[in-house]
C-alpha cells in the first residue's frame, strides 16, 4: 500500500496508466484536501471499480493519534505515531477568526538549540511531504465543516530548511487554490537560519513568510544558545535574510526567546536594536516556555518590560507572542519527550539529561 499523500505528484500518471480521464486526479485531490474525505468508498463521483482499486492500492492516513489534548483557550495538540514508530507533534490554535496550525518537519531536530525540547534527542529522520501534509489534514479534521484552516506555521518539531524539498512540496498543496487554498502570505517558515537554503527560497521566488530564530544579538551568545550558529554566524544569516526580503517583498520576522539572565539584559536589547535598525522587520519576542529538566527560566515581567522599552525607543517594531496551550505542553517537542523519556535506556537518558 502506498501513502497517497506522498504519491500525489504521480497520481495523474498512475490514473492515466489505468485509462482514467484527466479530471480524476483533481477529483480525488478535491475529496481529500477540500472535502476532508479520506475514505475512497465515500468518493461518490468516482466509478465504483476505481474506488475499489484506489482502496486496495493506497492509504491516505498513515499516522495514528497517540494523544489528543485540548486546552481551555481552544488550542488542540496531537501527538502522532508514524508507521515506523516515529513520534511527531502538531497543534491547532484558535484566535478570533484565525485557525492556525503548527506543523513538524522532522522527527526530532539536529540543530541542538539548548532551550528547546525537540532537539534534545537529536534527529531521527526527515518527514516525507505526505507526512507533513497529513498533519495539516489531521488538524483540519478537528474543525467543524464550516471552518477553514487560515494560517500555517512551520514551527513544530524539526528544522524545515533542513528538509526543504519535502516542506516545499507539502506547502505547495497547502497554498494551491485546488489544495487547501491558504495564501502564501499566511504561511510562515520558521528557521534557525540556514543561509544556502534561504538563498534557494529567494531564487525560487517563494512568497512564504520567513521567521528567523535569532535568540541572541551577538555571535558568542548565539553560538551558546543555537550551536549551529558556529558554522553560520549572524552576518551570513542577516545577508541571506536581506536577500529573501528583497526577492519576496515579505517583511522578515525575527524570533527571540527570552531566557532569564541569559539574553534578556539591557546590553542585549541595545545590540538587538542596532542589528534590526534599518531593516523592514518585526521582532517577535517569545517568553520562554519551560522544558522539564532544562535549567532555563522565563524572565520577570519587570525585565521583559525593560527589554521591550529599549527596543521600542529605538523604533523597532516589536510583538510579544502570547503563550498558548501551556497546560497541554504546546511548545513542540514536549509531548513527544514525555512519551520518549520513559522508553529511553539509562545510558541514553544520562546523555540527553546532560
Ligand atoms: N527549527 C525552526 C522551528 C523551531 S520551533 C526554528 O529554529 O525556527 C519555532 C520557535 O520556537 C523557534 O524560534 C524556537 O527557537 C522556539 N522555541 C523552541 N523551544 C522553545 C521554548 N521552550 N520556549 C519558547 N520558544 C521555543
Amino acid at each position: 500500500m502506498k501513502h497517497l499523500l506522498d504519491y500525489l505528484p504521480k497520481l495523474n500518471d498512475w490514473l492515466a496508466r489505468r485509462e482514467q480521464p484527466g479530471f480524476r486526479g483533481p477529483q480525488i485531490i478535491d475529496w481529500i484536501l477540500e472535502k476532508r474525505v479520506s475514505d475512497f468508498s465515500a468518493m461518490t463521483n468516482l466509478p465504483q471499480p476505481l474506488r475499489e482499486l484506489l482502496a486496495s492500492s493506497f492509504t491516505t492516513f498513515t499516522s495514528t493519534i497517540v494523544t489528543h489534548s485540548t486546552s481551555d483557550d481552544g488550542t488542540e495538540k496531537l501527538l502522532l505515531k508514524l508507521p515506523d514508530g516515529g513520534l511527531i507533534e502538531c497543534v491547532l490554535l484558535r484566535e478570533e477568526n484565525r485557525r492556525t496550525i503548527c506543523v513538524s518537519s522532522q522527527v526530532g531536530c539536529a540543530m541542538g538549540c539548548v532551550f528547546c525540547a525537540s532537539g534534545l534527542d537529536g534527529v531521527l529522520r526527515n518527514l516525507t511531504a505526505g507526512e507533513i501534509l497529513e498533519q495539516m489534514l489531521q488538524l483540519q479534521k478537528l474543525l467543524p465543516a464550516e471552518e477553514r484552516l487560515s494560517h500555517i506555521v512551520m514551527m513544530g518539531m524539526g528544522e524545515p530548511l533542513a528538509n526543504l524539498d519535502h516542506v516545499l512540496e507539502a506547502l505547495g498543496y497547502a497554498s494551491a487554490p485546488t489544495g487547501l487554498g491558504i495564501s502564501p502570505r499566511r504561511i510562515t517558515i520558521s528557521t534557525v537560519g540556514l543561509p544556502a537554503a534561504i538563498q534557494r527560497l529567494a531564487r525560487q521566488d517563494c512568497k512564504y513568510q520567513l521567521a528567523l530564530s535569532l535568540h541572541a544579538p551577538n555571535d558568542t551568545l548565539r553560538t551558546q544558545l543555537v550551536p549551529i550558529n558556529e558554522k553560520i554566524g549572524i552576518a551570513a544569516l542577516m545577508a541571506a535574510a536581506d536577500h529573501y526580503f528583497e526577492s519576496s517583498g515579505r517583511k522578515l520576522t525575527f524570533e527571540y526567546v527570552l531566557l532569564s539572565g541569559i539574553n534578556d539584559q539591557e546590553e542585549h536589547a541595545t545590540q538587538l536594536a542596532a542589528l534590526l535598525q534599518n531593516r523592514t522587520a518585526l521582532l517577535n519576542v517569545i517568553p520562554y516556555n519551560p522544558v522539564e529538566g532544562l535549567p532555563y527560566t522565563t524572565p520577570s515581567n519587570r525585565s521583559i518590560q525593560r527589554f521591550k522599552q529599549i527596543l521600542e525607543a529605538a523604533g523597532i517594531e516589536i510583538r510579544f507572542r502570547q503563550r498558548k496551550g501551556d497546560k497541554i505542553n504546546a511548545a513542540c517537542g514536549q509531548l513527544r519527550r514525555q512519551q520518549l523519556v520513559p522508553l529511553l535506556s539509562d545510558t541514553q537518558r544520562s546523555f540527553t539529561d546532560r
